[in-house]
């Protein structure tokens, strides 16, 4: 009975840790994505007709292999491991029109910020640009005689 009981209570705080853990797993959900680090290499064909042209100098090692292969990288900002994945190589280069020699450069968390913080920039300086014309007009500020006034 005692022992039931204990288990029982265990069991709940496992359940409430699960479902903590959850919800953190959630909220990183993409970073996790990008780290699958046991997860095995996987590939994609290339097809070199949806690549931008290639200097002289050099083809990236893709296009003479004929597919894309996993790629683990170091995030420049948070020199966090991440893996580029092969589908995601091959979107990039194939159909966001990535150039062949560019290569995968943040984590999943840092470019999402970096996002954020190139969202941010461009609408600031738009409500710059805008609110010149439609500012208030001339705000009381400053001096209170009320206040400063006092002896
Ligand atoms: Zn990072």
């Amino acid at each position: 009975m005692d022992a039931a009981i204990r288990r029982s209570g265990k069991q709940r705080r496992a359940e409430i840790l699960a479902a903590r853990r959850r919800r953190q797993n959630r909220q990183s959900a993409l970073a996790a994505q990008e780290n699958r680090r046991l997860a095995p290499l996987s590939s994609a064909p290339v097809d070199a007709s949806l690549l931008l042209p290639i200097n002289s100098d050099g083809a990236p090692e893709f296009v003479s292999r004929g597919y894309y292969l996993d790629q683990v990288f170091r995030c420049i900002d948070c020199a966090a491991e991440g893996i580029w994945y092969a589908e995601r190589q091959k979107w990039w280069y194939e159909v966001a029109g990535g150039h062949p020699c560019s290569i995968a450069r943040r984590c999943a968390a840092c470019r999402a910020k970096e996002r954020q913080r190139k969202a941010l920039a461009r609408r600031q300086s738009g409500v710059a640009a805008n609110s010149a014309s439609s500012a208030p007009a001339a705000r009381q500020h400053g001096h209170d005689p009320a206040i400063s006034g006092g002896d």
